[in-house]
């Protein structure tokens, strides 16, 4: 029977936290049906304006107050909200509905936010439905100015003791007001790593668990909660040997962080010799830095993404240009691999008019997008080609599912190529092309793609997204995202075995590579070549430095074996076991490593 004292979520934002339990009912408020005399409308119209115009200046005053605690990036979530609180056809909507209906300001406004809070959370688009949460916050934001009445968080006062907040869902705004030095842990039955509270949350240092089902049905307030915000796991009143418990794993984390950091500039190289390339994912310029610092050897994945979103407009040749050229030349004579634009599915920009699909995750994105419009694609193109110059910048195409895609683009290359050098302009010879394997077509195409690619790099977030039917954003079924799954390892071999035939560099460039388990697997499947999120890198380094590739052939082998997960990962764990302290490696609560772009989606 399952333990009533606990209870799992996902891991968000490490660290343990040992307080009280402060259960937080923050939803919207009632608002009372109202209708106003004719002669009332334009002060009710003004009204809402008036109001809007408040929320947009606290967002403001939040927007800066982020980017002093957290970061720039972090900042850009209020700059998204800005917008979609100022956005004019949901205005314009509230307005007929005074103006038509005669309803006070409160009562349209709230009828409107409902019905688009709705459409968001029925659309099917994970995208939507992860950015409900920032649409509640500041659909409350405006209803709560209408109704008279002020934002007070719970914790808004002097909050003199430490608390664990346990809410439904946590909004962007709710977490950063929150105050590190009380509010100790973040419970929340929503959200997943992605979600912008959960990112601010890592920001801020607080450790936070979601997508906790139950949560606050079954936290009672005062009530004293342990949580580990690595591992997801939470315990209702604790008994002192689980306080002790957690107290040991805290130090030995501890001490095997010193022994990263005396590892960072030692090389990747097994015991028993096999040098290992790791290289940094970046998906924003302020990464450029932390990948350098980590230790990395060069960009295995280059996220451009960031060049479009929040931006009204799309980056010109020369601006792409400017960025690859520099953070080439923050990792001088090692390869930097642009990813050409990845639209779609989690990551829609504000430049871009995205439709409005059943299924994004199997619609209209990535390389489709780029080859449906070539006025996108064929800039980022030449800037690659350009700043290819001199430098090793190879070229890495997304969601690939068909040949001809491939041979598509490098038809533009090669017409990009040719224009550039009409043009006068100084380009690169030669760019490798490369093909992401991240969907279970281009796996069972992998010999055919490895003819027409230079190489090739697994993407293993969406490859176990596609094979397994599971949502990478769903917090309901994170426990079935599994990397570890065999149909994935079955895959994994495939397409190491294809790019050995044709002689062509493989890759690992999904979260599984930071793993440290999983690391192993991969080592022990022949790829000596990954790519993950710069702070996964120390981590990663400790685990290629203590294992011998023997051994993790020898577990790969008998990996391949298995019929389930658990059986791949206890073989994993007494394989490791000998060479590093297993207790901290697994599971291991990879911090999210990619930030979803903090557009407005469009409805
Ligand atoms: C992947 O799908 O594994 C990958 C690396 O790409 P992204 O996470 O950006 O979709
Ligand atoms: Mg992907």
């Amino acid at each position: 029977m399952t333990d009533p004292r606990r209870l799992q979520g996902v891991g968000v934002s490490p660290g343990v936290g040992f307080a009280p339990a402060m259960v937080v009912h923050w939803g919207f408020p009632d608002v009372r049906d109202r209708t106003v005399e004719e002669d009332e409308i334009e002060a009710e119209v003004g009204r809402l304006h008036g109001a809007v115009q408040e929320a947009v200046d606290s967002l403001e005053a939040l927007r800066e107050r982020v980017l002093v605690r957290a970061g720039v990036e972090e900042s850009r979530i209020f700059e998204a909200q800005i917008l979609m609180v100022q956005d004019p056809d949901f205005l314009a909507g509230v307005e007929v509905l005074i103006r038509e209906n005669q309803l006070s300001a409160e009562t349209a406004y709230e009828f409107k936010a409902l019905e688009l809070r709705n459409l968001w959370a029925s659309s099917g688009s994970a995208q939507l439905r992860e950015r409900l949460a920032d649409l509640t916050a500041i659909q409350r934001r405006v209803v709560l100015r209408l109704m008279g009445q002020t934002e007070r968080e719970p914790w808004s006062g002097t909050l003199d003791e430490q608390v664990i907040v346990v809410a439904h869902e946590l909004s962007p705004g709710l977490t950063v007001q929150l105050d590190r030095e009380h509010v100790v842990g973040l419970v929340s039955e929503e959200g997943t790593r992605t979600s912008h509270a959960a990112i601010l949350a890592h920001s801020l240092g607080i450790p936070a668990v979601m997508g906790v089902a139950g949560a606050i049905q079954r936290v009672r307030s005062g009530q004293m909660i342990l949580l580990d915000g690595r591992t997801g796991a939470i315990i209702l009143d604790p008994t002192r040997s689980e306080l002790e418990e957690a107290k040991t794993r805290l130090h030995r984390r501890h001490r095997l962080q010193l022994k990263l950091e005396a590892g960072l500039l030692e090389p990747a190289v097994t015991p028993d010799g096999r040098t290992v390339s790791l290289r940094g994912n970046v998906d924003l310029p302020e990464e450029i830095e932390p990948a350098v610092r980590h230790g990395a050897d060069g960009v295995g994945l280059l996220r451009t993404e960031f060049l479009l979103t929040g931006r009204a407009v799309v980056p010109t040749e020369t601006e792409q240009t400017d960025y690859f050229r520099r953070v080439a030349q923050a990792f001088p004579n090692q390869p930097i691999v642009v990813r050409t634009f990845d639209l779609g599915g989690d990551k829609f920009p504000a430049a871009f008019e995205a439709p409005i699909e059943a299924n994004p995750f199997l619609g209209w994105r990535s390389i489709r997008v780029c080859l449906d419009h070539p006025e996108i694609f064929r800039p980022q193109l030449r800037a690659i080609l350009r700043a290819a110059v001199g430098r090793d910048i190879r070229m890495m195409l997304p969601l690939i599912t068909r040949v001809d895609e491939v041979e598509q683009v490098r038809r533009l290359v090669d017409e990009e190529r040719a224009a550039l050098r009409a043009d006068g302009q100084d380009v690169a010879d030669e760019v490798p092309i490369g093909v992401m394997i991240e969907t279970p077509a281009a796996v069972v195409l992998a010999d055919r793609l490895a003819a027409v690619s230079d190489f090739f790099s697994i993407g293993t977030n969406d490859l176990t997204q596609y094979t397994l039917v599971v949502d990478r954003g769903n917090a309901r079924l994170a426990d079935r995202f599994r990397t570890e799954h065999p149909a994935i390892l079955r895959q994994l071999r495939t397409v190491q075995q294809a790019a050995a035939a044709q002689g062509i560099p493989v890759s690992v460039c999904g979260e599984m590579a930071s793993d440290p388990l999983s690391a192993v697997l991969l080592l022990g499947l022949g790829f000596v070549e990954l790519s993950v999120a710069p702070p996964a890198l120390p981590l990663l380094k400790l685990v290629v430095r203590s294992v011998p590739l023997s051994v993790a052939e020898a577990a790969a082998r008998l990996a391949l074996e298995a019929d389930t997960s658990e059986e791949v990962r206890e073989i994993l764990r007494s394989a490791v076991g000998g060479h590093l302290d297993v207790a901290l490696l697994d599971p291991a609560g990879a911090l999210p490593a990619y930030r979803a772009p903090t557009s407005i989606p469009a409805r």
